[in-house]
């Protein structure tokens, strides 16, 4: 059999192909197994960690051979992507939504996903309430960069009191992105600080919302953030790298 690696032969693949499954099954081994080892590092059970898959750089047909390896949290940070990956996957995928929501794709996002991660602001909060149920992260800009979507460290305590009105949403916990480092070490401080948020506003909100999440790590930093307490890692390039889109 050709190696799983040989990029020429991988390019031309099917996405039934047994080299490409094969390729994604390593993949996900590997990333597993490195889960696995910040666990050990840090005292905590790999069941404490849901592994959500970044699908939004490969095609659907990619998408749906790793839901079919079993790997079932997949997330997508564009909800028209979401809507067209989830028509075309089983029904049996958990979609994760972790990207920027518009009040007026709301309704047609809410029957699909199971976590919304990125709940930016109060009034896309508020929105949620009138409409549903669902559970949802907070995302906090932790990293303080413009471009970035999110509440600061500083205005979510002072929320507290519109946190306490919501009828409906359940906050279920906060998501971050930390800003790329070439050494993720020096991601280490927004992350704890996010955990330390979370823990703050858990005390004052534990009756209405369970708080019980951190969505934080992506490829690069992935290891350090399970150090720091998350419970959801987001990873994309880790999956993918090396294999072209089909
Ligand atoms: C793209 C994306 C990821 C995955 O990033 P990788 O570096 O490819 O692992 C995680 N979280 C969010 C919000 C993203 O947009």
């Amino acid at each position: 059999m050709v190696h799983v690696l040989d990029r020429q032969f991988i390019e031309k693949a099917t996405v039934t192909a047994p080299p490409l499954r094969s390729f994604l099954a390593d993949r996900l081994q590997h990333t597993r197994q490195r889960i696995d080892a910040a666990c050990r590092r840090s005292g905590r059970q790999a069941t404490e960690i849901t592994l959500v898959a970044v699908t939004k750089t490969v095609s659907a047909p990619v998408a749906a051979a790793l839901a079919e390896l079993g790997m079932e949290d997949l997330g997508e940070s564009r909800p028209q992507e979401l809507w067209r990956k989830a028509a075309a996957l089983p029904a049996t995928v958990r979609w994760h939504l972790i990207g920027h929501l518009q009040r007026n794709k709301i309704e047609r996002t809410l029957p699909l996903v199971r976590l919304i991660h990125s709940v930016d602001s109060i009034r896309l909060l508020e929105a949620l309430d009138q409409s549903s149920n669902v559970p949802v992260l907070l995302e906090v800009n932790a990293s303080r960069e413009p471009a970035k979507h999110g509440f600061s460290i500083e205005e979510l305590p002072s929320l507290l009191p519109r946190l306490l009105a919501l009828r409906r949403v359940r906050i279920h916990g906060l998501m971050t992105m930390a800003a790329f480092e070439d050494d993720p070490e020096r991601c280490r401080p927004t992350f704890a600080q996010v955990r330390e948020l979370r823990d703050r506003l858990r005390r004052d909100l534990v009756a209405l919302h369970p708080l019980s999440h951190l969505s934080m790590g992506m490829s690069n930093d992935f290891e350090v953030a399970i150090e720091e307490g998350a419970t959801l890692v987001r990873i994309g390039t880790a999956l993918w790298e090396g294999m072209p889109a089909v």
